[in-house]
């Protein structure tokens, strides 16, 4: 298994990396939310160990990358701290809203200086008042302040930029903005709302199919998905469209089911949206 998984990692067959639901609830509730996520929706979190051996358990198959992604991960208590040590065994990215990094949790966030990991913080516009129509009041101010603070600490920042459509002149002062921000332009990524999640019950995004996205083996408390962008939450229901499997423990169950339902298609077929 260790072998076959390693090998359709090398060949681009399957992705490589492998992403972690650490929880789902969130400070915010986005108008485009794929996991419907705000303070008050159930948790279904992983605990710190459980993500620990996942990424212990991917790295053993073969996969080369982890993502951690929510909810807001850093709403889990000593989530900095859990976070490097699945950096210590895999390079990470985790996704985050970036607006919980003050006191205490900024303080943690030390924890992550040096490491192989990222984080990735949403920042739909250079115009806070485009920004915070869709992410929540102060949003832009917050994430502007936040930023500096991670990059001085010698963490390394993307910056995630959700939108429908752009206009050129609008996506140049975004990008001069992170750039001043100390975030690269290889560090700054642009994609579609996705037609999931509360997007989809507002009519909102494009529509994906399951060859549109990569088959990012994604693993959650309910189960085990095709892609991040599975295990959406719709009227308080995780969505099962792309499901894998429930057996998540051990990851080689999944793995191996992804791995079967990969192998024969050509590299490429998938990201069709430029979905990441
Ligand atoms: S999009 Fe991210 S930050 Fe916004 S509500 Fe959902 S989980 Fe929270």
């Amino acid at each position: 298994m260790t072998v076959a998984v390693a090998a359709a990692v090398a060949d681009g067959v399957l992705p490589g990396r492998v992403w972690i639901y650490s929880n789902y609830h969130c400070n915010l509730a986005c108008s485009y939310c794929l996991t419907d996520s705000a303070p008050g929706v159930a948790k279904r979190a992983l605990t710190a160990d459980r993500m620990v051996r996942v990424a212990e358990q991917a790295a053993e198959l073969g996969f080369d990358a982890i993502g951690v992604t929510g909810g807001e991960p850093f709403l889990a208590p000593g989530m900095a701290g859990t976070l490097a040590r699945i950096a210590d065994i895999l390079p990470t990215i985790a996704l985050t809203n970036g607006t919980l990094f003050s006191g205490a949790r900024l303080a943690a966030l030390d924890a992550l200086a040096g490491r192989d990991i990222a984080l990735q913080i949403s920042l739909d516009a250079a115009d806070p008042d485009v920004n915070d129509e869709a992410r929540g009041a102060e949003n832009f101010a917050q994430v502007i302040d936040a930023i500096p603070k991670l990059v001085e600490r010698g963490i390394r920042v993307r910056l995630a930029t959700t939108v429908g459509d752009v206009a050129p002149h609008d996506a140049a002062r975004l990008c001069a903005l992170h750039r001043e921000l100390g975030v690269a332009d290889e560090d700054h990524v642009v994609r579609p709302i996705v037609h999931r999640g509360r997007a989809a019950e507002r009519a909102i995004g494009v529509h994906a199919t399951r060859d549109d996205l990569p088959a990012e083996l994604t693993v959650t408390a309910d189960g085990a998905y095709w892609s991040p962008f599975g295990p959406t939450v719709r009227d308080g229901r995780v969505d099962t469209d792309l499901l894998i499997s429930r057996t998540t423990d051990p990851l080689a169950v999944p793995a191996e089911l992804l791995l079967r339902a990969v192998e024969g298609r050509p590299p490429g077929t998938d990201t069709t949206l430029n979905i990441r």
